[in-house]
């Protein structure tokens, strides 16, 4: 949950007359991002209308679908959203031109007027858009691991050459007294 962002009623917004701002500064429960969620988002009631503002930024860590590697990738919203306050947008007699250049038909966001607008909501929506659905680390990817490394399948893994082990074989080491050099 991010600190602030509470659900506030549409109504709510409309008595206030003006826009209402929130400042973003968190973590998501479903968005495992490596810094905060910052930015700020910005929700004006304009009748039948929401129009919601909002830029965000966060650094999020993704698998490669190639490579298999852990890269990082920054996400940044910059983002305006009219939401339309009402059952269905197709059967109100809309037709401000601001709305028709904005969203393309029958593509729109609806609220139940008396429901609530979710800031939170908004924030996550927006950062998952800007995820790709294929995750790619970048022109320096070493391409799937199958095909760039040497084919040494046939041969197992020495134990030995495991980086894991490196700690236990310095441990016995410093435990055991150099046997070349006999201490009399
Ligand atoms: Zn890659």
């Amino acid at each position: 949950m991010i600190p602030g962002l509470e659900p506030v009623a549409l109504r709510e917004l409309q008595a206030l007359g003006q826009p209402r701002v929130w400042e973003v500064d968190g973590t998501h429960d479903e968005l495992a991002s490596l810094t905060p969620i910052r930015g700020r988002v910005c929700a004006e009631h304009r009748g039948n209308i929401l129009e919601v503002e909002g830029s965000l930024s966060t650094i999020i860590c993704l698998r490669c679908d190639r490579c298999l590697g852990h890269f990082n990738q920054e996400l940044n919203v910059e983002n305006r959203e009219l939401i339309w306050l009402g059952s269905d947008p197709s059967d109100a007699n809309v037709s401000t031109p601001e709305l028709d250049a904005a969203v393309p038909e029958g593509l729109m966001e609806c609220l139940d007027p008396r429901g609530r607008f979710e800031p939170e909501r908004w924030v996550f929506e927006q950062l998952s858009l800007q995820m790709s659905v294929v995750n790619f680390c970048g022109d320096h990817c070493p391409g799937p691991p199958l095909q760039t490394s040497t084919p040494a399948a046939s041969t197992p893994p020495t134990p030995l050459k495991d980086p894991r082990w490196q700690a236990l074989r310095d441990l016995q080491a410093s435990m055991q007294p150099p046997s070349d050099q006999p201490d009399d």
